[in-house]
C-alpha cells in the first residue's frame, strides 16, 4: 500500500474512539510491550534470577490505563507470556478496559537467537496462555527487540500458520547500536504475507538518514519536541506512527541493576519523563489499536482485491527461485557468453 492509498483509506473511515484533538487526519497506533524491568535487553538479567524479583507492573499499568481513559483512547498491549502466567490479573484488567491484548512471545528471546522450532514453541506457548486468560483469539505479535529481519523471514510464515493476522516487529531503519533494523523495507502498513500484515515501527528522516523514532529509549531519551518533529514528518507523509512504550519506563524508582554503564544509561535515563510525554502525545495526536487500523487496511484491501490479487512482500532481496523468468534467462545468457 502506498502513502496516498493509506491516506485515502484513513481519511475516508470514521472510528469509534472519537475525533482528533490534534492536527493530524492520520490515525496512529499506541502500543505497550508489557514486560518487567528485569526483562529489558539492556540490563541482561539472567533468566534464572527473574523469579527472585517482585512484580512492579501493577502501578505503571494503572497509570497508563488511567491516561488512556482520560483521553478516551484505545491501545494494543503486547504481553510477555512469562508475565501473563504470573500476573493474569493485569492481563484481565487491560482487556476489561477495552484494549487489545497481543503477544510479545513467552521468554523474551530475540528471534535472531532462536531456531525456527524454538520460535514456534515460544510463540505458541504465549498465545495459549493469553487466550486462556482472555478467552479471545490473539492475532497480533511483536518480537522482543524488534528482531524480525531478512535473515529470519520464516518467523512470518510461522506466525501465519499459528493464526496471527499481523506482526509489528520490523524496524525499517538500522538502530544505532546495530541490534535490529531492516533498512529499505516499507514505512506504511503492508501485506507481508497472504493473510498477514506488517505494521512497521516509526522512523524519522534527517538529512537523508533514516533513524528510529518514538519507541522506548528514543521517546524517553529525546526531548518531546524531537519526537514531535518525527511524528509530524510521518503524519505529513500520511504514514501512521506506531508508538511503543514499556510500562517499566513509567517506573522511575525501579531497582538499579549493575549492568555495564552504557546499558544502564540507556535503561534508566529520563524514566521520570515518560508519563508526561505519553500524556502530551495523547493530548495532541489520534491513536487507536493495531487491530482497528488492521480493520481499515482490510477494508481498503477488499476494494483493491476486486481488481486483482495483491502481491505479498519479501523483507530482503527477491529469492533467486522467485525472480522473474526474463531476468534469469538474461543471467544464463550472460553466463554462457
Ligand atoms: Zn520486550
Amino acid at each position: 500500500m502506498d502513502d496516498k492509498q493509506l491516506n485515502a483509506m484513513t481519511a475516508a473511515t470514521s472510528d469509534t474512539t472519537g475525533p482528533a484533538t490534534g492536527t493530524a487526519s492520520t490515525w496512529n497506533v499506541l502500543t505497550f510491550d508489557v514486560e518487567e524491568w528485569f526483562h529489558a535487553a539492556n540490563l541482561r538479567v539472567p533468566r534464572g534470577q527473574w523469579g527472585e524479583f517482585p512484580s512492579r507492573l501493577g502501578q505503571p499499568v494503572e497509570e497508563i490505563l488511567s491516561l488512556l481513559e482520560q483521553h478516551a483512547r484505545q491501545a494494543t498491549f503486547f504481553v510477555l507470556g512469562w508475565v501473563a502466567q504470573r500476573r493474569p490479573d493485569i492481563v484481565r484488567r487491560i482487556a476489561a478496559a477495552g484494549h487489545e491484548i497481543a503477544s510479545h512471545g513467552y521468554w523474551h528471546t530475540p528471534v535472531t537467537k532462536q531456531t525456527r522450532e524454538e520460535f514456534r514453541q515460544d510463540v505458541k506457548g504465549c498465545k495459549a496462555v493469553l487466550e486462556d486468560i482472555t478467552g479471545h483469539p490473539i492475532v497480533g505479535y511483536r518480537a522482543p527487540g524488534y528482531s524480525v529481519n531478512s535473515d529470519n523471514e520464516w518467523a512470518l510464515d510461522e506466525l501465519k500458520e499459528l493464526g496471527f493476522l499481523y506482526d509489528s516487529s520490523i524496524y525499517p531503519a538500522r538502530a544505532p547500536h546495530g541490534r535490529y533494523g531492516a533498512a529499505g523495507t516499507p514505512l506504511t502498513p503492508y501485506r507481508i504475507r497472504r493473510g498477514l500484515w506488517e505494521f512497521p515501527l516509526p522512523t524519522w528522516e534527517v538529512m537523508k538518514v533514516r533513524l528510529p523514532a518514538a519507541t522506548g529509549g528514543y521517546l524517553r531519551l529525546c526531548p518531546l519536541a524531537v519526537t514531535e518533529r518525527a511524528l509530524k514528518q510521518n503524519i505529513r507523509r500520511n504514514i501512521p506512527v506506531v508508538v511503543n512504550i514499556h510500562p517499566w519506563e513509567l517506573d522511575p524508582v525501579q531497582p538499579r541493576w549493575p549492568a555495564p554503564w552504557w546499558n544502564r544509561a540507556l535503561h534508566y535515563t529520563n524514566l521520570h519523563t515518560t508519563k508526561h510525554k505519553l500524556s502530551a502525545l495523547l493530548r495532541a495526536y489520534r491513536f487507536t489499536t493495531v487491530r482497528n487500523l488492521l480493520d481499515k487496511c482490510h477494508q481498503h484491501d477488499a476494494v483493491l482485491l476486486r481488481e486483482a490479487e495483491l502481491p505479498t512482500t519479501q523483507i530482503g532481496p527477491t529469492p533467486i527461485t522467485e525472480r522473474p523468468k526474463k531476468a534469469k534467462e538474461e543471467e544464463t545468457r550472460a553466463g554462457t557468453a
